[in-house]
């Protein structure tokens, strides 16, 4: 380690900031977050403080003397941003006092530098390269923002409030420590990080004694019902990740894919449990049972859906089981196929006047085709996205011709979509079942309406021919 990083009381005195233009902004930014009161010599001659809340802006104090020649005295650093020579100057009149002195992307003339730093509050992470990299500074700061909760501050204060009285009723430190352990794993810490501190503050104070609480041996199980996405495994939220990384065990669906399941943390069990085209899966009770055994005895459950864990997704049914059945659980949004597909192939689900509302409808089987009322689809203003609809697509071609709908009228066939195998077809109304064939098998959802001519590129298939064309050919030909 070059540098050891502490974190650093700046009440104490002032810290004299040199320099001009963004560099110096930068500094003062982050110089005054921290609380520091600031003596600024602006090179370029702006006192600007916009940008600053109103305490910060108390606490800076332009200085119109030369750095060089300034009282120092009672100055506890000294940081120079776009400063020029200056910096170099100053450094050395820093090292001659004792002084702490930074001098941006100076290393020889820096006895301290300033990390890449994510801000949550009470919890802060400061990340180095020894000055060596400050881009890869910043990448590393981007994935621990990533990985963090956004209120993970607000539990450090949380618990924070509860530490003296905690303190006071466990004696024992590792006690303490697994009670707090509990609190942060559990639904308590869930809450807090959920934005509900009232719900929280309530739970904590109705322990009625927290070394019981510390000594039971089950942790508090939870069931994350978490969407998966259509397949491209950044498609997943950065919630959905937290999960995955945090999960003892993962009911997962056949349909995730397996760069989404590479994103499960190693050492989580993982079992595969949805029912594929024409092999049966264990079936929704015996998923229902297994995911409540696991809760209750305490793990963590991540049951992982493809696309959106409410869009026939059963995800209503699981948490009708899981309500009766007392488990905590909480629901994590996925994109749907549908909209997954519509960004793939550009393929805009409203547009302006032509298609002013959206369907999404299920036809599974023929014979479910069958109870669809197509009679509702009529409006040709609406765009009609269709799930499970490959092998009915002979019965969704009839259903909307006798609800009205134009042979003519623009479908697109997308299979895989945002997998790097993904496919689309683009034609008629008239030509369906025939575009589904051209995809060479699914998961394919159908999009049905006028939006679909402004799909674009159909990428790694005929990226000649624009949707457009493709259609006026076969209008063309038709004719
Ligand atoms: N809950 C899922 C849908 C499950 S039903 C979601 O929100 O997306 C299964 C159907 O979803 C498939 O028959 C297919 O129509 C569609 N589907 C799922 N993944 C898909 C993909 N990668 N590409 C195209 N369609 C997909």
């Amino acid at each position: 380690m070059r540098f050891l990083p502490v974190f650093l009381d700046l009440k104490a005195g002032p810290v004299v900031l040199i320099g001009a233009g963004e560099l110096l902004r930068a500094k003062l930014r982050v110089l005054a977050a921290a609380g520091a009161r600031l003596r600024v010599h602006a090179i370029d001659g702006n006192q600007e403080l916009a940008g600053l809340g109103a305490d910060d802006a108390a606490r800076v104090e332009f200085a119109d003397s030369d750095p060089l020649t300034a009282d120092l005295s009672g100055v506890i650093a000294i940081v120079c941003a776009g400063a020029g020579d200056i910096g170099v100057a100053m450094s050395a009149r820093a090292k001659a006092l004792g002084l702490p002195v930074n001098v941006m992307d100076d290393l020889e003339h820096s006895s301290f530098i300033f990390p890449a730093i994510v801000d949550r509050g009470d919890v802060v992470v400061a990340v180095g390269t020894g000055g060596t990299s400050p881009v890869v500074a910043r990448r590393v700061r981007e994935r621990i923002e990533a990985l963090l909760p956004a209120r993970i501050g607000d539990l450090a204060e949380f618990i924070g409030g509860f530490r003296k009285s905690i303190n006071e009723r466990i004696a024992e430190f590792p006690l303490r420590r697994r009670f707090w352990e509990r609190v942060i794993d559990g639904p308590i810490g869930a809450s807090v990080l959920a934005g509900r501190k009232g719900e929280a503050d309530a739970a904590i104070r109705a322990i009625s004694d927290p070394s019981a609480f510390a000594r039971a041996d089950k942790p508090e199980g939870s069931v994350a019902l978490v969407g998966a996405g259509p397949g491209d495994p950044d498609l997943l939220t950065i919630k959905a990740l937290r999960a995955l990384q945090d999960a003892d065990i993962v009911f997962h669906d056949e349909l995730v894919s397996p760069e989404i399941l590479d994103r499960i943390r190693r050492d989580t069990t993982r079992v595969a449990v949805g029912r594929r085209v024409g092999k049966p899966g264990i079936g929704q009770d015996a998923i229902n049972k297994r995911m409540i055994a696991a809760a209750q005895s305490g793990q963590r459950v991540v049951r992982l859906k493809g696309g959106d864990p409410f869009v026939f997704g059963r995800g209503g049914e699981e948490i009708e089981a899981l309500r009766a059945a007392g488990v905590a659980y909480s629901i994590i949004p996925g994109i749907t196929a549908g909209l997954g597909g519509a960004a793939d192939f550009e393929v805009p689900l409203t547009f302006r006047h032509e298609a002013t509302r959206i369907t999404f409808l299920t036809a599974h089987k023929a014979r479910d085709a069958d109870t669809v009322d197509w009679s509702t689809l009529t409006d040709t203003r609406m765009t009609v996205v269709v799930y499970m609809g490959m092998t009915a697509a002979p019965a969704v071609r009839a259903g909307l011709l006798a609800a009205g709908r134009s042979p003519e009228t623009p479908v697109g066939v997308f299979a895989r979509v945002t997998r790097p195998d993904a496919q689309g077809a683009i034609g008629m109304l008239r030509d369906l079942p025939e575009l589904v064939r051209r995809t060479h098998g699914g998961p394919a959802i159908l999009i049905i309406g006028d939006v679909v001519r402004h799909a674009g590129s159909l990428h790694r298939q005929t990226p000649q021919q624009t949707p457009t064309q493709i259609i006026s050919d076969l209008l063309d030909a038709a004719e």
